[in-house]
């Protein structure tokens, strides 16, 4: 069975994440998040890119798509190698930006299918305060005000344009992140029941 990828795409701080592991628990997909297998594979002990995936985080870069293309390839190939029926996926931070999709057509164009891009619609204010509610407990080391703002940028100038070439072939579906958690999962819900 090819793979069934949703991509699932907003500002730093939007609810991806949150939201992710929610559609995990109702629905048959499993979440891989770029941000969190960059990060395990920046801590991971022999790490060739360890140093520069750090320094990339720090700066709110989006790491060259080699090393994050890799690392969702091997994963979706190791989940589906240990139960064939786990084909669904969504793909949380990715594409970041136009390499990152140039990266994605050149290794899984016609490996895997991509469904539709679940974007997360929120201000960049509601963003930035919750990164900074999350940054009092998450450790991260670019959950700060200086991380923040290349982040932001990064997201306006890199990822909005992703966004909207996908919006021109119909394959957006929007949610308006602002409100709560579980009203933004009724929404979420919606789309899936339809969508599948
Ligand atoms: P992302 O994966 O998009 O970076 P997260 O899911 O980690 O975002 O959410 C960022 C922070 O905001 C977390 O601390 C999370 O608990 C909180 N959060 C997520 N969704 C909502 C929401 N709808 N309302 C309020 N806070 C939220
Ligand atoms: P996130 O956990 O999604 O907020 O991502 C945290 C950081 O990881 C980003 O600011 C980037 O530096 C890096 N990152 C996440 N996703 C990608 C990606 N698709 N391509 C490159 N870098 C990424």
């Amino acid at each position: 069975m090819k793979p069934q990828v949703v991509f699932v795409l907003g500002g730093p701080g939007a609810g991806k994440g949150t939201q992710c592991a929610k559609i995990v628990e109702n629905y048959s997909y499993t979440h891989l998040s770029a941000g969190d297998l960059l990060r395990e594979e920046r801590n991971r002990q022999g790490s060739e890119s360890g140093q520069l995936i750090d320094r990339y985080i720090k700066e709110g870069k989006i790491v060259p798509v080699e090393i994050t293309i890799n690392l969702l390839k091997t994963a979706m190939e190791e989940t589906m190698k240990k139960d064939e029926n786990k084909f669904r996926f969504l793909i949380d931070g990715f594409p970041r930006n136009e390499d990152n999709l140039q990266g994605w057509i050149k290794v899984m164009d016609g490996k895997a299918d991509v469904k539709f891009i679940l974007f997360f619609d929120c201000s960049t204010e509601v963003c930035i305060n919750r990164c900074l509610e999350r940054g009092k407990s998450s450790g991260r080391t670019d959950d700060n005000k200086e991380s923040l703002e290349k982040r932001i940028q990064t997201y306006l100038q890199s990822t909005r344009p992703i966004i909207e070439q996908y919006e021109k072939q119909g394959k957006v579906r929007t949610i308006d992140a602002s409100c709560s958690v579980s009203e933004v999962f009724t929404d979420v819900k919606s789309v899936f029941d339809r969508e599948g």
